[in-house]
């Protein structure tokens, strides 16, 4: 009887132990969704045994969730896209600061803050219509609030955080009273009242109901990489410029994550962000959403990223952008981009 006992509880010691790394678990809320994300989240648990709970979602709505849940939220990480939204959930205080050497080590300084990080990047290009435009006029972000181009200008809201950060990033570079007079003038160039997303607007100035516009590169990408007979059509009609590079460079945004104030699963959160900065999760994450690695001498192959050629990147710092988020919704306000 008493050597059944004890082997029962060795039994017993033996499946806690196995039930405690089983039961090792990472939540994420994520506001990504590619293909390639399911290799990702399961090579993270096949390297640290640690499972991962995923809850899906729009940006803003993880964002409200989290906020809502506050100190019993069961959110170790959140992954999202654009540095303003970045930004928002540090503004809502809903990050703590991640001290982590690799990470650090990793990811180059501009692209990271104290306590999120950026895992990959986009750039905002310009997208004309061949037929009515010469790239040379629209050379620059600058040049998109010339008069020459009244009537020709397209975009998706002022209130999209794409546009919100690009202001930021020309409020950094110009000074405020500069980047308001450049809203005004791209305001003063519309085509029509903003309305869609980035896709819209290529596929507007594809079919000439715009001269103009600004998308992030993975659309254009995607729009590159695209089989739809319409799609390619529409591509051919369309040169892709990347701004500024005479000066400071192509504006970039990037998708990026955080540890939560109230992660009950700390270490595993931190863990998950180190995985984020590998090799294999760096390819992973760029060629689920045709972006780029944020970890220097990482190379992806992508045939759309490729053929928009090489090019220049603005190297302001992100938190930079995220700094000066309010202030551009202010000035988007005023002269009425909305
Ligand atoms: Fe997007």
């Amino acid at each position: 009887m008493k050597i059944r006992a004890t082997l029962l509880s060795l039994l017993l010691a033996g499946a806690s132990v196995g039930a405690q790394a089983a039961d090792e678990v990472l939540n994420l809320y994520s506001a990504r969704h590619y293909q390639t994300d399911e290799a990702l989240y399961s090579d993270f648990t096949k390297q640290t045994g640690i499972k991962i709970n995923r809850i899906e979602g729009k940006e803003e709505e993880l964002l409200e969730r989290i906020k809502n849940e506050g100190a019993s939220s069961p959110a170790d990480v959140l992954l999202t896209v654009d540095a303003a939204r970045l930004s928002q959930a540090h503004d809502l205080g809903l990050f703590v600061p991640v001290k982590s050497k690799l990470l650090e080590s990793r990811i180059p300084a501009h692209l990271h803050t104290d306590d999120w990080f950026s895992f990959s990047t986009r750039a905002r290009v310009i997208v004309y219509n061949k037929l009515d435009i010469k790239p040379e006029q629209v050379s620059s972000y600058a040049d998109l609030a010339n008069p020459a181009l009244k009537g020709k200008f397209c975009s998706r809201s002022g209130s999209h955080p794409y546009n919100l950060s690009l202001l930021a990033s020309v409020i950094a570079h110009e000074g405020e009273a500069k980047a308001e007079q450049w809203a005004r003038g791209l305001v003063a160039n519309f085509a029509r009242a903003p309305k869609g997303g980035d896709t819209d607007q290529i596929k507007a100035v594809g079919a000439g109901e715009c001269g103009v516009t600004i998308a992030n590169s993975y659309y254009v990408a995607r729009m590159l990489r695209s089989s739809v007979p319409a799609d390619r059509k529409a591509m051919e009609s369309v040169g892709i410029v990347w701004p500024n590079q005479k000066d400071y460079g192509a504006h970039i945004n990037v998708s990026g994550a955080g540890v939560l104030k109230y992660a009950p699963n700390p270490k595993a959160a931190v863990k998950f962000l180190e995985y984020l900065a590998s090799d294999s999760a760096q390819r992973y994450l760029a060629d689920g959403n045709n972006e780029w690695p944020v970890v220097p001498g990482v190379k992806t192959d992508n045939p759309g990223l490729k053929a928009m050629g090489p090019f220049k990147a603005d190297e302001l710092p992100i938190g930079q952008l995220a700094a000066n988020r309010v202030k551009a919704q202010l000035i988007f306000d005023r002269v009425g981009f909305r």
